[in-house]
C-alpha cells in the first residue's frame, strides 16, 4: 500500500517537471537562436525550426519535416547512440537527455551538435511518445578543444625530443584543422635556400619544386617573406607578380592563394617561413591572420631548438676550422667499416713543412692554408670516400677498395698530391704546398682502428723519409707496384694519343692447301721508359683508363689500311682479323665507326673479321643485335679463345659466329694429354656441324700440326708457320708466297 502511494507521488512529480520544462522550452522557442525540434512518435509528426535547418546550411523549405530528414543527416554511429538511449529511457524515470552528435552540413562538412531533449509524454507502458528539444552548434568549441589537444601533443613532442620534421607536420595539421580547406607548409632557410620542412597536405611535386629554391624579392610568398623578413600575403597566385616565375608549380595543383609569415628566432634571424594556402583567391580574416602569426612563432621555437641541436652535434663531430669530419666521426666510420669487414685503404696525409708556415707567417695564415687544403682534398674524394681532419695538419681519407689489386687508394693518393701542390696565394705571395701520404690497408695490415692509424702513420714516415711530396704504402713493395702502374698508365695514355703503338700481323694458314687465309692484327707497345710490354698486360689497362674506343679505332684503321695495301701483293684472298674488346664491342658507336673505317680505307667487308671473346654474351644478351648488325654488313665474327670461358657451349647457343678459334691452352697439351685431344676433336666436329670455320691457335710443332690435321682441322695460326710479323716482314712473307706459287707453277709446267 505504502509503495503504491510512493509511485503515485513520483509520477505526479515527473508530470509536474514535464509541464515546467515544456513551459521553459516554449519560451525558449521564441528567444533562442538554438535550433528546435519536436517529435511526436505517436502521430509521426516532426518539426524542425528554421534555425535547426540553417545550422546545417539549409533554407526552411529545403528540408522536409520528417523523421527521415534527421536520419539522413545524422552520423550513422550517433544515430544508433541516440536511438539506444531512447530505448533505454523506457525503463527509467528519465525526463531529459543531452547528447553530442555529428550531423552533416549541406557543404559536406561535419557539424558538432549538442542535442538536448525533453521526454514530454509517455504512454501507459512508459514508452516515450513525444520529445521536444534543442540543437546547439558546438563545432567551434570542438575545434578549440581539438586545437588545444593538438597543442598539448606538440608541446609533448617538443619536450620529448621528437624529430623536427614530425613536429613541423603536426603543427601544419593543427592549423589546418582550424580552417576548412586550409593547407600549411613549413620551409627552412639555409644560406638563402628554401628547404622543405613539413607540409603534410601539400602535393609532393609542389614540395619538391620549391625545395632548393633561392629566396629573393619575387620568389613566391615564402621566398619573398624570408628575403625581406616580413609577412607576405598573396591573394591570387595566378596574377601576383611575386609568383610570376614559380606559379607553374602551384596552379596545376589548384593552389591559388598563399600567405607567408617569416619564422624568426629569438635573435631576430630569419630561420624559415610558415605558409598558408587555399585553393581559391583569398586574404586572411582576423582569425587566420592571428593563426598565421602564432603558427610561425610556434614553428620558430621548434626550428631554433632543432638548429641549435644540430649545431651542438656538428661541434661534436665536425672539425670547426675546416668543416670536415673530426677524429671522433672518423673513428666511428672506420669502426663501421671494420665491423662490416669492408676492405679499405687508409690515407694518412700530412702537409709538408706546415710548421714553417705557422712559425713564419703566423697561425691565421696557417689556418687559411689548412682550410684551402681541406677544400682541395674534399673535391677529389669520391662519394664513397670519407675524409676527416684528425688534428693540426693531419688529414685522413678512408678509401673503400673495390679492386683486387688495391689500386684505388694509390689513385686517390696521387690525386691528393696533385691537388695539394697547386700554387696558392698566401699572405700576398705565391706558395706551393705539398703533402706526404702514408697508406695502410684493412684487413691486410691492421685489424683495428688504432693499429690501422699506426701503420698508415708509419707509411707516412717512409714517404717523408723518401723526400716528401709522395705517398708510400705500409707494405713497401706496394709502393713500387703502384709507381709502375702509374708509369704504365701515363705512358700508355701518351702512346695512344700520339699513336706510338704498333701492330704486328700473324698469318693464318689453310693447312690443306698451304695458303694464307688471314692475318690477325696484334698490338705491340715498346715503351721508351718501360721497354716492351705485352698486350696481355696493357690491354686491360687501356680498358681501365677509358681509352679502349680510341685505341680500337686506331687498330681498325691501321690494319684495314694495310690489308688494302697488301691485297695486290697476295696470291690468295685473305681476311684481316681484329681483336675487339667487350667494352668496344658493346659501345653503340662501334658499328658506325667500323663503317667509317670501311669507307675511308676501302677494305671490303668480306675481308674483315672481328675477334670477340664469349664474355660479351655474359655481359649482356641483348647485345646480340650488334652481332646481327655486323654480320649483315658482311663482316665475319670469330669467337676467340674458344673453350677457355665459362660458357663456351652456352655462347654458341646464343651467338651465330663464322669461326671458332681454339685456344692455345688446348693445343699445348695435344701431344701429351689424351683429354685435350678429345676436347679438340669435339670442338672441331662441333664447329663443322654448325658450319663454322675452326682455327687452331698457337701451333708450335710439326707433331701438333699433324695431330690437328688428323682431327680434321683446316686452318691454323702459330709460330710453327709464322710469328706475328711487322709490316716489312709481311711484305716479305707475301712476296715469298708469290715466289713459291710461281715456282710451283713452273714446276708443274715443266
Ligand atoms: P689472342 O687474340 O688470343 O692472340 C693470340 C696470341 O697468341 C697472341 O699473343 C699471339 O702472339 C700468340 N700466339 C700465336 N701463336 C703462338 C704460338 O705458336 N706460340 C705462342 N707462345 N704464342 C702464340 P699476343 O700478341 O701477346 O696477344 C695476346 C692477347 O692480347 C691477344 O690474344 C688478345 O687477346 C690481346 N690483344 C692483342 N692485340 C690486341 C688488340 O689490338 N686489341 C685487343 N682488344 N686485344 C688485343
Ligand atoms: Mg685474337
Ligand atoms: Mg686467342
Amino acid at each position: 500500500m505504502k509503495k503504491i502511494r510512493k509511485d503515485k507521488v513520483l509520477v505526479e512529480k515527473a508530470e509536474q517537471d514535464l509541464e515546467e520544462n515544456e513551459k521553459y522550452l516554449s519560451s525558449a522557442i521564441s528567444t533562442s537562436s538554438d535550433g528546435l525540434w519536436d517529435w511526436n512518435i505517436e502521430t509521426g509528426d516532426v518539426y524542425y525550426s528554421s534555425q535547426w535547418k540553417s545550422m546545417l546550411g539549409y533554407e526552411d523549405d529545403e528540408l522536409e519535416n520528417t523523421f527521415s530528414t534527421w536520419e539522413k543527416l545524422i552520423h550513422p554511429e550517433d544515430k544508433e547512440k541516440v536511438l539506444q538511449n531512447l530505448e533505454a529511457s523506457r525503463d527509467s524515470k528519465m525526463v531529459s537527455f543531452e547528447v553530442e552528435i555529428r550531423m552533416k552540413h549541406k557543404n559536406g562538412q561535419v557539424v558538432f551538435i549538442l542535442s538536448r531533449g525533453l521526454l514530454l509524454k509517455r504512454d501507459s507502458e512508459q514508452k516515450v511518445i513525444r520529445l521536444l528539444g534543442t540543437h546547439v552548434d558546438i563545432s567551434e568549441q570542438k575545434r578549440i578543444q581539438k586545437f588545444d589537444d593538438k597543442n598539448v601533443k606538440i608541446l609533448k613532442m617538443i619536450a620529448t625530443g621528437v624529430d623536427a620534421v614530425s613536429v613541423y607536420n603536426e603543427i601544419a595539421l593543427m592549423y589546418e584543422s582550424r580552417h576548412i580547406g586550409l593547407r600549411c607548409s613549413l620551409l627552412e632557410l639555409k644560406d638563402g635556400i628554401l628547404l622543405h620542412g613539413g607540409a603534410p597536405s601539400m602535393p609532393k611535386e609542389y614540395c619538391d619544386a620549391i625545395n632548393g629554391l633561392k629566396n629573393g624579392p619575387t620568389v613566391g610568398s615564402c621566398g619573398t617573406s624570408t628575403y625581406f623578413g616580413h609577412r607576405v600575403l598573396v591573394e591570387d597566385i595566378a596574377t601576383d607578380s611575386k609568383w610570376e616565375n614559380i606559379k607553374q608549380y602551384a596552379l596545376p595543383h589548384g593552389i591559388r592563394s598563399c600567405w607567408s609569415e617569416p619564422i624568426i628566432d629569438s635573435r631576430g634571424k630569419v630561420l624559415g617561413a610558415f605558409g598558408m594556402y587555399y585553393n581559391y583567391p583569398a586574404l586572411p580574416n582576423d582569425e587566420e591572420s592571428e593563426d598565421l602569426k602564432s603558427a610561425a612563432i610556434l614553428a620558430g621555437i621548434v626550428m631554433e631548438r632543432d638548429q641549435s641541436q644540430k649545431r651542438i652535434k656538428e661541434l661534436a663531430y665536425k672539425d670547426e676550422l675546416t668543416g670536415l669530419a673530426n677524429r671522433i666521426s672518423f673513428y666511428q666510420e672506420v669502426e663501421k667499416c671494420i665491423g662490416s669487414q669492408i676492405h679499405f685503404g687508409l690515407l694518412y696525409i700530412d702537409i709538408d713543412d706546415f710548421k714553417n708556415v705557422n712559425d713564419t707567417l703566423g697561425h691565421n695564415i696557417g689556418d687559411i692554408l689548412l682550410k684551402e687544403i681541406a677544400n682541395r682534398l674534399e673535391t677529389i674524394c669520391r662519394e664513397t670516400d670519407y675524409i676527416a681532419r684528425l688534428s693540426g695538419d693531419e688529414f685522413c681519407i678512408l678509401v673503400r677498395e673495390v679492386e683486387e689489386d688495391k689500386h684505388t687508394s694509390a689513385i686517390v693518393a696521387q690525386r691528393c698530391l696533385e691537388v695539394v701542390s697547386r700554387p696558392m696565394e698566401l699572405a700576398g705571395r705565391l706558395f706551393t704546398p705539398t703533402c706526404s701520404i702514408g697508406i695502410g690497408y684493412f684487413p691486410e695490415d691492421a685489424k683495428d682502428f688504432l693499429m690501422i692509424l699506426k701503420v698508415a702513420d708509419m707509411a707516412l714516415y717512409f714517404a717523408k723519409e723518401m723526400g716528401k711530396n709522395q705517398y708510400a704504402f705500409y707494405q713497401l713493395e706496394l709502393s713500387e707496384k703502384a709507381e709502375y702502374r702509374f708509369k704504365i698508365e701515363q705512358g700508355l695514355r701518351e702512346a695512344i694519343e700520339k699513336e706510338q703503338l704498333t701492330l704486328v700481323y700473324q698469318p693464318q694458314v689453310n693447312i690443306n692447301t698451304n695458303t694464307l687465309v688471314g692475318f690477325e692484327a696484334l698490338a705491340r707497345w715498346n715503351s721508351i721508359n718501360l721497354g716492351q710490354i705485352s698486350p696481355v698486360e696493357f690491354i686491360p689497362i687501356i680498358e681501365k683508363i677509358g681509352m679502349m674506343t680510341q685505341f680500337t679505332s686506331w687498330v681498325l684503321k691501321t690494319a684495314c689500311k694495310k690489308a688494302v695495301e697488301w691485297r695486290q701483293l697476295s696470291v690468295s684472298e685473305f681476311k684481316m682479323s681484329i681483336n675487339i674488346s667487350p667494352k668496344y664491342f658493346l659501345d653503340e658507336k662501334m658499328v658506325p665507326s667500323i663503317q667509317k673505317v670501311i669507307d675511308e680505307t676501302g677494305i671490303l667487308t668480306s675481308e674483315l673479321e672481328l675477334e670477340v671473346t664469349e664474355s660479351i654474351i655474359q655481359i649482356d644478351k641483348r647485345n646480340l643485335s650488334i652481332f646481327k648488325a655486323i654480320q649483315e654488313l658482311g663482316i665475319s665474327i670469330a669467337l676467340d679463345d674458344f673453350g677457355t670461358g665459362y660458357s663456351s657451349l652456352a655462347s654458341l647457343q646464343h651467338l651465330s659466329v663464322d669461326s671458332l678459334k681454339i685456344d692455345k691452352y688446348f693445343i699445348d697439351e695435344i701431344k701429351t694429354d689424351l683429354k685435350s685431344r678429345y676436347l679438340i676433336k669435339s670442338m672441331i666436329e662441333l664447329g663443322h656441324y654448325m658450319n663454322y670455320e675452326v682455327v687452331a691457335e698457337g701451333i708450335e710443332t710439326k707433331e701438333q700440326l699433324d695431330i690437328l690435321k688428323g682431327l680434321g682441322c683446316k686452318v691454323v695460326q702459330g709460330y710453327f708457320f709464322s710469328k706475328p710479323l711487322d709490316t716489312d716482314a709481311v711484305v716479305k712473307y707475301l712476296n715469298k708466297a708469290k715466289e713459291n706459287v710461281a715456282k710451283a707453277s713452273m714446276k708443274e709446267a715443266k
